[in-house]
């Protein structure tokens, strides 16, 4: 967080009274990279993820900016999701309360699974100030001619690269393409992708790129438990390890809405209070899950590598894979949930055999993970089983011997393990130069 105050920036009063109304004191530090060119009207790209504070990093200058006078769309905030484009008009909402502008200034939701022709009628009558909503929903109402967006001074894309693999970039330039040329870009996103690069050398020239660093745990430093499913139900060894665990929240991913529904429908049967989040819901039930999201009512929720990405959850304590993703990237997406606001993180990790290879790939990445049971509501720490088994036999007897010089602590603390593999590979070092000295 930074030392400086919001006082030093050129901003209205009623900005000013929004900010004080959300209670933030200092800004975060993508806001203080972002809010100087943002309030210049300059584009930029700003490199960070969710949970640092870049809704407001875009949402203030705009604010800044709104003119109640004009009666024309003035911003355009896009989202890959429907969740994320529901969080980011609750936020607007918020502001336009804490402004004291709810009869003034108006934004409008344009998501898909509502209905579309009730929404051209709305739009036609009224133009809103600022639209916030998914690619297709907007371009349908471009090309309705229900919303005009020449007149708009922003553009924002969130989460831009997964805008690219959902496919919506083409939406975005079909809806760029009906837009002033000069119009502000404001482009947000986890990761640059060379992919990307067309997109932002279209629409982008010189733009300033902001990137932050995450000051939240790697998933290096986290805990990774592997526990064996062995042909029982994932359902079964969730309860159980809800026994030995105190979530302040838990996300349990599947692959798939399909499974995704299977497994709540389960662990709700077995008396596990369990919340539910995945694009089949309707918008409603989306709505529903994420208020009571915000208001703790689970302990645990079911979600799909899609519906949790670029949503805020707070306090996110545990990650269980019910099922371990395809691709390592999903991996460090899921288990990047967790361990925000300086919580710690633990990733609990359901796996079957064919999951060894993608578990091989992350040790290599620097992740290290530990084997475990849950029996009568505690955990066990058991040795592994079949490859990994096969993997620490072939081990050289010198790393055996360097493992044995390494003594247990009495007292164990967070990231005792990764210590005693650390005094490992020096005692390790140390037998290799003792037996090049002998020989
Ligand atoms: P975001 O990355 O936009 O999803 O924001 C993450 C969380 O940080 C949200 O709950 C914001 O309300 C909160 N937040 C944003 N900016 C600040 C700030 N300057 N001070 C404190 N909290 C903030």
């Amino acid at each position: 967080m930074s030392k400086h105050t919001f006082e030093q920036y050129a901003i209205s009063s009623t900005v000013s009274q929004i900010i004080e109304g959300l209670g933030f004191k200092k800004p975060t530090p993508i806001q203080e990279q972002v809010l100087p060119p943002a309030l210049r009207g300059e584009s930029l790209i700003g490199q960070s993820h969710t949970g640092s504070g870049k809704t407001h990093a875009y949402l203030l200058p705009m604010l800044n900016q709104l003119d109640d006078t004009l009666n024309h769309v003035q911003f355009v905030i896009t989202a890959p999701t429907r969740e994320l484009a529901i969080q980011i008009q609750e936020e607007v909402k918020k502001a336009i309360e804490l402004a004291g502008k709810e009869q003034v200034w108006r934004s409008k939701l344009l998501i898909g699974g509502t209905d579309k022709q009730k929404m051209v009628d709305k739009l036609s009558s009224r133009p809103p100030h600022i639209v916030v909503g998914t690619p297709g929903r907007i371009l349908d109402m471009v090309k309705e001619e229900a919303i005009d967006l020449y007149h708009a001074k922003s553009f924002v894309l969130d989460e831009a690269d997964l805008m690219l693999d959902l496919g919506f970039i083409e939406d975005v330039d079909q809806i760029l393409v009906r837009m002033d040329q000069d119009v502000q870009m404001l482009v947000f996103s986890a990761t640059i992708p060379e992919r990307l690069q067309p997109f932002l050398k279209k629409y982008l020239t010189n733009p300033v790129h902001i990137q932050i660093e995450d000051d939240k745990p790697s998933p290096e430093t986290m805990e990774h438990r592997l526990v064996p499913l062995r042909h029982k139900e994932p359902a079964d060894i969730i309860v159980e390890i809800s026994k030995a665990i105190q979530p302040y929240l838990a996300i349990i991913f599947t692959n798939g809405k399909e499974h995704a529904d299977k497994l709540a429908d389960e662990l709700l049967s077995r008396g596990l209070e369990t919340g539910l989040l995945h694009g089949g819901l309707s918008p409603r039930e989306r709505k529903r899950m994420l208020k009571e999201l915000q208001n703790l009512r689970y302990q645990y929720i079911v979600a799909t590598d899609l519906a949790s990405r670029g949503i805020d959850i707070q306090g996110v304590s545990h990650v269980i894979n019910a099922q371990m993703p395809k691709e390592e990237e999903f991996y460090v997406h899921r288990v990047g949930r967790t361990a925000r606001a300086g919580l710690q993180g633990t990733a609990i990790n359901l796996y079957k055999e064919s999951d060894l290879p993608l578990i091989q790939k992350l040790e290599k990445k620097g992740l290290t993970f530990d084997f475990y049971e849950v029996k009568n509501g505690e955990w066990k720490e058991v040795n592994a089983y079949n490859e990994r088994e096969n993997r620490e036999r072939k081990a050289s007897d010198l790393e055996k011997k360097a493992k044995q010089m390494v003594r247990k602590p009495k007292k164990v603390k967070p990231g005792y393990k990764k210590k005693m593999k650390q005094q490992a590979d020096k005692n390790m070092r140390k037998l290799k130069q003792n037996r090049f000295k002998k020989k």
